[in-house]
């Protein structure tokens, strides 16, 4: 299957039946390729939704009421496929968003592990007891699912973010109506068709790919009990809107412009490996991405040096192709919009030290590529410093005071990651109490998110329960506070 280039039919999955959507025809593009057509589908309407929704009110009823082994056990045969089946899901990652292969591969293993930490919920307590001031009462409280759920998802990861909303709402006995986003309709059918192969009841999870629009009408059906959405701060604005309106529990993973502070006693060959890292994986592409530095002064020639060796160093081009450090950006737009915030910081004064401009040649001309590119700015002034790019730019800003670079850090609409680079342990315990972030990163970059501890942002990165570890039981249960006597 590996760089396959036929175009796969991608089906609506509604109420347990695959089938075409009564909407448009839609396509997926390979981003390095774009004349080459990955998936096609008709998209769901409004009147399938309504379709899927009411199969998954019916469904819930089974699905809540099954022992939470049994949908243990759903998680872990599907974690098995993907793990098995990484290899294939990961080439078609690959074509279908750009990221390079062994990036592909590693998410579908990701959500494997995902899949199999959750699955581990049904070895877990699941309550909590009290003593009582009444002699013969006990109290106790116990988790309920919330009903139908809604789960809006971005294209950046495919299937490890849908994983890590669709594994804990499934089980903690919810029933799921998933729309993943438009650029990648062939790894969210993948992971829907691995949950069915792996035995989930019909009508628990249906999928509805389709346009932006259709979520909106998702998250306000009034069959649906809540929403977990992960994706553009606009847009989850927007849904949390909608949700208050509707008293509708709601939890919103939104955008990041995270820093990285290194400090002049840190190691600086580490460090620089770092940020390169933090900033160009994925093209940039991740919501966790390092995309500002702030340096302390003294060092900031032998650090800025050594990171762009490092990124002068990387190979960009189709992820498929062996050797292939860097993919290209999602899409057309994509790459204009980064390209064009470039060229507005350059306009504004930014010097490029890396990249800045597109690539000449043919291949690269026709793929969405955009070259690493690194910026130094004079000061935190410009809008390529405060908002968020999405993609393969990382900005620097140079400081004398420590104390400075802390407040710099902090100067942002954004909390969803830090990392600060220093064996100072009393700098490192000042950014634990005062660095404004939902994930801090001492002494490595600031992506990362392993399944088994929250992940989340505060200010405009992030609202509600955290995600990910059993943080997220906290989001896909309710409590019930149960006072008995015999
Ligand atoms: P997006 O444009 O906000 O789209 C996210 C999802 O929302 C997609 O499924 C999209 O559908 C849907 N959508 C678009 N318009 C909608 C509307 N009016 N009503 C309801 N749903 C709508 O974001 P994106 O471009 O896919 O992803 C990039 C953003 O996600 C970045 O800001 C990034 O930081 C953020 N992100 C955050 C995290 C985190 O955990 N904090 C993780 C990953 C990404 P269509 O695709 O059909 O438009």
């Amino acid at each position: 299957m590996r760089g396959a280039r036929m175009t796969i039919r991608v089906r609506q999955l509604i109420a347990g039946q695959w089938r075409d959507g009564g909407g448009a025809a839609a396509t997926s593009r390979n981003p390095a390729r774009p004349e080459e057509v990955v998936a096609d589908v008709a998209v769901a309407t409004e009147q399938d939704l309504g379709v899927a929704v009411e199969a998954a009110v019916a469904a819930w009823e089974g699905w809540r009421r099954t022992s939470i082994h049994e949908r243990a056990e759903v998680l872990r045969t599907a974690a098995g496929m993907l793990a098995a089946r990484a290899e294939m899901y990961g080439a078609e990652l690959t074509r279908e968003e750009g990221k390079t292969l062994v990036e592909g591969v590693s998410e579908v293993r990701r959500a494997a592990e995902i899949l199999r930490f959750h699955a581990g919920e049904a070895d877990r307590d699941s309550g909590e007891v009290y003593a009582s001031p009444r002699r013969g009462e006990s109290i106790f409280v116990t988790r309920r699912p919330l009903g139908v759920v809604a789960i809006i998802t971005p294209w950046n990861f495919p299937i490890a973010i849908p994983a890590w909303k669709i594994a804990p709402a499934l089980i903690h006995g919810n029933a799921v109506v998933w729309k993943p986003a438009s650029l990648v309709p062939l790894l969210a059918m993948r992971f829907a068709e691995t949950l069915v192969e792996a035995g989930l009841p019909e009508g628990v999870l249906s999928l509805l790919v389709g346009p932006g629009p259709l979520g909106t009408r998702l998250a306000e059906h009034p069959g649906v009990a809540a929403l977990s959405f992960t994706g553009s701060t606009q847009v989850g604005t927007r849904l949390m809107e909608t949700c208050a309106r509707l008293r509708r529990p709601v939890q919103t993973e939104m955008g990041g412009k995270n820093a990285a502070v290194v400090l002049a006693d840190a190691d600086l060959d580490h460090a620089a490996e770092q940020i390169v890292l933090g900033a160009m994986r994925s093209t940039g592409q991740k919501c966790t991405a390092t995309s500002r530095l702030i340096v302390e002064a003294k060092v900031e020639d032998q650090l800025l040096e050594r990171i762009c060796t490092r990124v002068r160093q990387l190979q960009v081009g189709d992820g498929l192709r062996e050797g292939v450090d860097m993919g290209p950006a999602s899409s057309s737009g994509a790459r204009a919009s980064i390209l064009a915030d470039i060229e507005h910081a350059r306009a504004g004064g930014a010097q490029a030290l890396t990249g800045g401009v597109s690539y000449g040649d043919a291949e690269r001309i026709d793929g969405y590529f955009v070259p690493p590119t690194v910026l130094r700015l004079t000061g935190p002034d410009l809008p390529v410093w405060r908002d968020e790019v999405f993609g393969p730019v990382l900005s620097v800003v140079s400081t004398a005071d420590r104390g400075e670079a802390l407040r710099l850090a902090n100067d942002s609409a954004f909390g969803l990651s830090g990392a600060v680079f220093t064996n100072d342990l009393d700098y490192v315990l000042g950014a634990i109490d005062d660095f404004h972030v939902g994930m801090l990163h001492v002494n490595s970059e600031t992506a990362g998110a392993d399944p088994h501890v929250p992940f989340g942002g505060v200010k405009d990165s992030g609202y509600g329960p955290k995600e990910q570890g059993r943080a997220s039981r906290d989001f896909f249960t309710h409590t019930t506070t149960v006072y008995l006597r015999a």
